[in-house]
């Protein structure tokens, strides 16, 4: 991927957007708060990773019995400025 910026024509990063979720468990919430420094943390966190993605009615309908509008998923992608962080976001096709 070879692509300049639109904005001042920095070199764009390939990237996709993501979201973490972190669910701190109670009980060990407490031993977080006093942590001790320089101690080894132990595994407080539970992280999942969704990713959002693009969906869209193709004006096809599906189903034999039950018609309903047929629809594709896409992948969100993003390209990111480096220099004046500049995002742009496209949805791909997939490929598989
Ligand atoms: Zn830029």
């Amino acid at each position: 991927m070879d692509k300049k910026c639109p904005k001042c024509g920095g070199e764009m990063t390939e990237g996709e957007i993501r979201f973490d979720s972190d669910t701190v468990m109670p009980n060990q919430m407490n031993a977080y708060m006093t942590g001790i420094p320089n101690s080894p943390l132990p595994a407080v966190y539970q992280s999942s990773t969704s990713k959002p993605y693009w969906e869209e009615k193709t004006g096809k309908r599906t189903g034999f019995i039950l018609k309903s509008d047929e629809t594709k998923t896409l992948r969100i992608k993003g390209l990111r400025c480096t220099l004046c962080g500049y995002v742009e976001m496209y949805a791909a096709e997939k490929r598989e």
